[in-house]
This record gives C-alpha cells, structure tokens and sequence, in this order.
C-alpha cells in the first residue's frame, strides 16, 4: 500500500466518524501478512495521523509476529507506547509455536511487548494437533505474568471427538479462573453474555453476529473497500467480488442464514463467519457445521464457569448478577439438550 492510499482510507474513515459524533473514535489495525515488512510506511503513517487529526480518536493496532522486531523497531515503538500497540501471535511453547508458525516463541521480543504496553496481550489460536495442549499453553503464559487471549482457529477441518477435547481444555481453563481471581479471563469468558436467551427475539435476529460491512470494514492495498478483510481478492483469489456482493446488505441479518440453521437450537450462541461462509462455502448463509461441536463446547463450558462464579457470591447479587444467573442456567440446559440431539443425529 502506498502511504497516500492509506493516507485517504484514514481521512475516509475519520470524516465518517466525525460526520457520526463517534465518541470511541476509529481504530485502524494494520495486519498483512506481516505488517512490520513495511515499518517505514507505519512509521510515516503515524507520525501524520498524530501531527494532523485531532479531534477523532484514532487508535493504532499492529497485529505481528514479532519475529522483525529489531532494537530500531523496539526504540520507535516505545517512544509511542500510548499511541500505538501491538498483539503478538504466540500460540505456545517452543514446540507448538514450531509446529503451527515455524519459529519459537521463547525466540520472540514476548518480554518487550509486554513490559512497554502491559495492557496488551498475546495472541494464541489453537491448532488441531495443538488444541490437546491448549490449557497447559495458555495457563503457562499466565504463570509468566502474560495477558492471553486464546480461541481455536477457524477454517480447521475438526473433527468428530475435537469437541469434546476442546471442553476438557476449556474446563481446566474455567477452573484456573475461579481459583486465580487475580487473573484476566480471556475475552471469550470475560464478555460472555447468555442475556440473549431469556429474550423473545426470532433467530434471524441473531443470524449474524459480528459488524462484518457495518461498523468493520476492510481495505485492500489498493484502497478498495471490503466488509472484512476475509472479502479482500488477495485472501481468496476472486477479482470481483465487490459485483458479488452489491446483492448483500450486510445490516440486514436475516440474509446470513440458511434454514436449517435458522432452527438450530443453539443459534443464538454460534458466532460464524460470514467471510469465512463466503470464502470456503460459496455464500455469506452457510455456516461450517463442523464447528458446531465447538460452539456447544465454550457456551457449555463459559455458561458452567458464570455459575459456578457467580454462585459464590449468591446472597448479594445484583439484580442484573441474577439475570446473568438465570440466563447462564438456561444456556448450560439448552446445551445438554443440543448435545443429546446433536450426538444422536451424528452418532
Ligand atoms: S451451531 Fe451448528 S447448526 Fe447451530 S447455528 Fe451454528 S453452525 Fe448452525
Ligand atoms: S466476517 Fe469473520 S473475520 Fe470478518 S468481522 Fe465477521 S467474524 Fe470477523
């Protein structure tokens, strides 16, 4: 990207923002690829941003590898630390960061990142053969002082029983939570909400659940705009996309689901992926069921974790603590009852 691209995509989105009175400002995350292959373009970037737009908060991400880092890079960054920030990938020890990104992750500036922005965290996607560790990864990370944040990746073929691998990991992790209240959960535990479900909205209210083409969009090298970075041609190799997808508001929910999702039980706790749907299926409504086991596994086992939390505290809870109550109970039951007809269904 050339820099007066990225300069009008940000004068595009700020005019935006501004015309909107968006108070949480824009937040621009620079991802490739490998973004620090063109630090000097960052670097420009930044310094113009921060000598020219004032009234339009205008927070800067870097999602990296880390393996470019250099001290140049480090004394940059560190001088910016409160306006710029970094999420490193690191999916685990040596071995597995080995195994699903060739490199080791006690080789990468962890330390660095974490010392000079403390309020960042690592970034850790669990791999098939990596997802039997993935409690052990992401508590030892915790052990070190380091913030996570972990999720299986998408796009995976999972397999039948990977399911049940992912709740036993995720279970060790609920446990590690209760007896470590000091510690930051991982926003899958911390955010979670079931409110959703004691409420009388259809499904096709829930049929998409993340801002894909509204609130986050996606610009490609040649400042084109796209819903998500999933739409961009150099992710999945088709020119005109941008014609396919005049067809599809992506405000109107109801256009991303098929039918047979639309009766699913346990719809209003999956969080697909549109790009993906679009990507690997042909079309934004169908969603990749082998996740299915996936889904059942968090809400399963995060809805298990609100309980038991918040049954600690049972004789003063709020009346928004006891809605979460309820509305975590009705979760873990809607979830046995999905699983009894899930396993019947596909043996
Ligand atoms: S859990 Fe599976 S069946 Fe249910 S909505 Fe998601 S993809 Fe569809
Ligand atoms: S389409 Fe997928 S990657 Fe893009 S914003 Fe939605 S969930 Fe995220």
């Amino acid at each position: 990207m050339s820099l007066e691209t990225a300069k009008d995509i940000i004068e595009t989105e700020v005019r935006q923002a501004r015309a909107l009175k968006e108070e949480d400002g824009v937040r621009f995350n620079l991802f490739g690829g490998e973004p620090l292959l063109r630090f000097d373009l960052i670097k420009e970037l930044c310094q113009w941003v921060w000598k020219t737009i004032d009234d339009v908060k205008c927070e800067m991400v870097i999602t990296t590898n880390g393996t470019l880092l250099d001290d140049d890079k480090k004394q940059w960054l560190a001088a910016h630390k409160d306006r710029i920030h970094l999420i490193m990938s690191v999916d685990g020890k040596d071995d597995v960061q080995e195994c699903n990104r060739g490199c080791h992750s006690s080789d990468l500036p962890i330390e660095f990142v974490l010392k000079t922005m403390p309020k960042r965290f690592l970034s850790m996607t669990a791999s098939r053969q990596s997802l039997p560790r993935f409690a052990d990864d992401l508590i030892y990370f915790y052990e070190q002082g380091y913030r996570v944040e972990g999720k299986p990746a998408q796009g995976i073929d999972w397999q039948e029983g990977d399911g049940k691998i992912y709740e036993v990991q995720l279970a060790r992790i609920a446990n590690y939570y209760l007896e470590h209240p000091e510690v930051t959960p991982t926003f899958l535990f911390k955010d979670a909400s079931f409110i959703q479900l004691l409420g009388s909205e259809p499904n096709e209210k829930y049929a998409k659940m993340c801002d894909a083409g509204v609130t986050f969009v996606a610009y490609d090298v040649d400042g084109k705009r796209y819903p998500c970075h999933h739409f961009i041609p150099n992710v999945h190799g088709k020119e005109d996309i941008l014609e396919d997808l005049k067809n599809i508001d992506f405000s109107d929910t109801s256009r991303f689901i098929d039918d047979e999702c639309m009766k699913c039980d346990i719809l209003k706790l999956c969080r697909t992926c549109c790009g993906r749907n679009y990507n690997e299926r042909g079309d934004v409504r169908f969603r990749d069921r082998r996740t299915c086991q996936m889904v059942l596994a968090e809400s399963r086992v995060i809805s298990s974790y609100q309980i038991k939390k918040l049954m600690r505290n049972r004789d003063r809870l709020t009346s928004k603590e006891l809605l979460m109550l309820k509305a975590a109970v009705k979760c873990y039951q809607l979830c046995c009852d999905f699983e009894r007809k899930f396993y019947a269904r596909n043996g």
